[in-house]
């Protein structure tokens, strides 16, 4: 929560908002007049749209866009979120080159309306036209909708190319801590112990981390896993080091971007990971582990890795066959069936 209190703060003095509708003005007039139009358009999103936007090539829109899409300039920016997006938790300014808009752009008044306004008819916004993108938080940003998010799944070409590294500067950036904050939000609702960048169609050297619920297991249960609670963290740019001394644990593991499947993947049992916090500061990590294997599965993850790709799979089962047929089994008898 203190990462988005200093963004909020930041995006409180971006913009006020103003109710009173200005006319056109001359200048627009002309532009219309001569075909030309102004350089930069401007379009408003739902967070949600946005963020669908960022994972495709073309902005993702609501259904008031599916006639024609609406565009407004700089000097009508104000007036529009004063009358449409005053109570959205969050909404994103796209400043748009409307050089490379794809379609027939009109300038022309809504009907029954004087003020007139830039329309893109049989066209789309291409993800190349938007040259700057800006998130306005007017509510925290666990209050929203996030957690309903889409995880990628398995077959997208995301999950399977090295991630990039992020500078200090991107870390501490706003865009990077709302990044955080969402993945958070969907790892939760997901629910799952981590969520790689890549699972939300982000190719970045960042994950987040927390095992905290465990009322679906017995004592001996996480004991044998060597499982406890982990609070919420984040690693980024991690380097991973095998303790290979402590040997291997073979376990069942999924993943939320190969949904329904599990299967039993040797992990090694203890790992140092040498990675960057969310503030950008350096950390050691020692695990060892239920702790050890989360780490190394995301950080597989960050490298284009997943867990099908080290599973024993003659093991690999549906969830919902596990808990019928193979639950009360030992990893050991559950090989030796599936293998026969
Ligand atoms: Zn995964």
């Amino acid at each position: 929560m203190k990462n988005w209190l200093t963004i909020a703060c930041l995006c409180a003095v971006s913009l006020s908002l103003v109710g009173n509708e200005k006319p056109a003005t001359n200048e627009e007039i002309t532009i219309e007049e001569t075909n030309q139009f102004p350089q930069y358009l401007y379009k408003i999103l739902s967070l949600r749209n946005w963020q669908a936007t960022e994972r495709s090539k073309t902005a993702q829109l609501s259904a008031e866009d599916d006639a024609f899409i609406h565009f407004s300039t700089q000097d009508q920016l104000e007036r529009l979120i004063g009358k449409y997006w005053a109570d959205a938790p969050q909404f994103v300014i796209l400043k748009i080159d409307s050089q490379k808009l794809e379609g027939r752009l009109v300038f022309e008044t809504n009907p029954g309306g004087t003020t007139q306004y830039y329309h893109l008819y049989d066209g789309f916004i291409p993800f190349s036209s938007i040259v700057e993108s800006k998130i306005i938080y007017q509510q925290p940003i666990d209050t929203c909708d996030l957690q309903k998010l889409d995880i990628v799944q398995i077959g997208h070409p995301v999950l399977r190319q090295v991630a990039r590294e992020l500078s200090v500067e991107e870390i501490v950036s706003p865009e990077i801590q709302n990044l955080i904050e969402i993945m958070k939000a969907t790892m939760r609702a997901a629910p799952g112990v981590g969520l790689a960048a890549p699972q939300i169609g982000k190719p970045l050297q960042l994950a987040v981390i927390e095992d905290m619920d465990h009322s679906h297991l017995n004592a001996e249960q996480l004991a044998v896993r060597d499982r406890h609670p982990i609070p919420f963290h984040v690693i980024i740019n991690p380097r991973l080091y095998i303790e290979e001394s402590a040997g291997d644990a073979e376990f069942f593991e999924g993943c939320l971007s190969v949904p329904e499947f599990i299967g039993i993947v040797p992990r090694a049992k203890s790992v140092r990971v040498e990675c960057l916090n969310e503030r950008g500061e350096p950390v050691v990590i020692q695990a060892k582990g239920w702790y050890a294997r989360i780490l190394q599965h995301e950080i597989d993850h960050l490298n284009g890795t997943l867990y099908i790709d080290k599973a024993q799979l003659s093991t690999l089962m549906t969830v919902e066959n596990y808990v019928k047929l193979h639950k009360d089994k030992s990893v050991q008898e559950i090989q030796t069936v599936s293998t026969k």
